[in-house]
């Protein structure tokens, strides 16, 4: 595999009693990437992960992991993993809770202490580290987590949903934290269905639906390819005064109209100047025509559809 690529899917696919939960994914996540797999509830992002770590054979398609054409089990001393459904030993001191799963990666007993310890630190816990996890909040026991997903510096970082249930504060130390980890040349996988945490974070995105892949490459390519389809609007006297232009789908594929400003979609190969001349020929004032650059979450919904999307952002984020 090329040594800069940490993670290769090829044609995976997973079935569940009929039901098909990842249907031929490929996907490449290049070595030193913030990787951000996108995709609303129930679109396959945990069962992809956990066919990366093994935890579950794909069907069909191969999997290679840090060099490993047999899968993330092969790596697994590698692989730092956060899973969705946190849990760690209730009855444990946190110190000692830390230190032990870091020497069960192969960390020698007095480093992984010394590192936890600094860990611990960095996030606010200190004053917990002989507290009982059953003590702590749950927000607590999350950035526990993330610390013992962390400590033995694992060249492979996956973070199912990481931010989920934190408050902003904790939510931005662990972004910065991720952003740090792989500067240090570690690779980052993580999922989310919340489209404003993967534009902010990663340098590169899969989206999938309903097991299949929408789209995938660097945000960067992902937002050109977008581009220019996308238009701010606002006339004077309202945008309902241009409804009829709105309509006309050989022109807008979709318009969300805000009342003061409408942002428009244009059609596949529509013209962005042929709208403007149809605006001024109307005889409205136009006060605001801009070309934009679509947001991530504005991409998901061209692309994912409404309906999934409404799934997503009513889920927890
Ligand atoms: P969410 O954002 O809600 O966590 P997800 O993108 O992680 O969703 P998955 O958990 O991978 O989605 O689920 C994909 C589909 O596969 C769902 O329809 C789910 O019900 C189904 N599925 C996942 N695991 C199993 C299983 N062990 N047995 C049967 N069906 C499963």
């Amino acid at each position: 595999m090329d040594p800069g690529i940490s993670l290769e899917l090829q044609q995976v696919t997973k079935r569940y009693a009929g039901h098909t939960a990842v249907r031929k994914l490929s996907l490449r996540v290049p070595r030193g990437a913030i990787y951000g797999l996108l995709g609303p509830n129930g679109a396959g992002k945990t069962t992809t992960i956990r066919m990366v770590l093994g935890i579950v054979q794909p069907d069909e398609g191969s999997i290679t992991v840090l060099g490993n054409p047999e899968g993330g089990w092969k790596a697994s001393h590698r692989i730092g993993y956060l899973p969705e459904e946190r849990g760690l030993y209730r009855k444990m001191k946190v110190l000692d809770l830390l230190t032990f799963l870091a020497e069960a990666k192969g960390v020698r007993r007095a480093t992984a202490r010394r590192d936890a310890e600094s860990w611990l630190e960095r996030l606010g816990l200190s004053a917990w580290k002989v507290h009982k996890i059953d003590d702590l909040s749950k927000g607590m026991q999350q950035k526990v987590q993330f610390i013992a997903t962390l400590l033995h510096r694992p060249e492979l970082v996956i973070l199912d949903e990481p931010f989920a249930g934190l408050d902003p504060v904790n939510s931005q130390v662990l972004k910065d934290i991720v952003r740090e980890v792989a500067q240090g040349g570690a690779t980052i996988l993580f999922s989310t269905h919340v489209m404003e945490q993967a534009e902010r974070l990663c340098d590169s995105v899969c989206i999938i639906a309903r097991g299949e892949k929408v789209l995938d490459g660097s945000l960067a390519e992902v937002k050109q390819t977008h581009r220019g389809r996308h238009v701010a609007l606002a006339v004077a006297g309202g945008v309902a005064s241009i409804d009829s232009l709105l309509a006309d789908r050989a022109l807008v594929a979709r318009a969300d109209n805000y009342g003061n400003y409408a942002e428009i979609e244009l059609a596949e190969g529509a013209d962005p100047q042929r709208l403007l001349q149809l605006l001024v020929q109307t005889g409205v004032q136009v006060t605001r025509y801009e070309i934009t650059e679509p947001s991530l979450h504005k991409i998901f919904l061209d692309r994912v559809g409404a309906e999934a999307a409404v799934a997503a952002a009513s889920g927890n984020e």
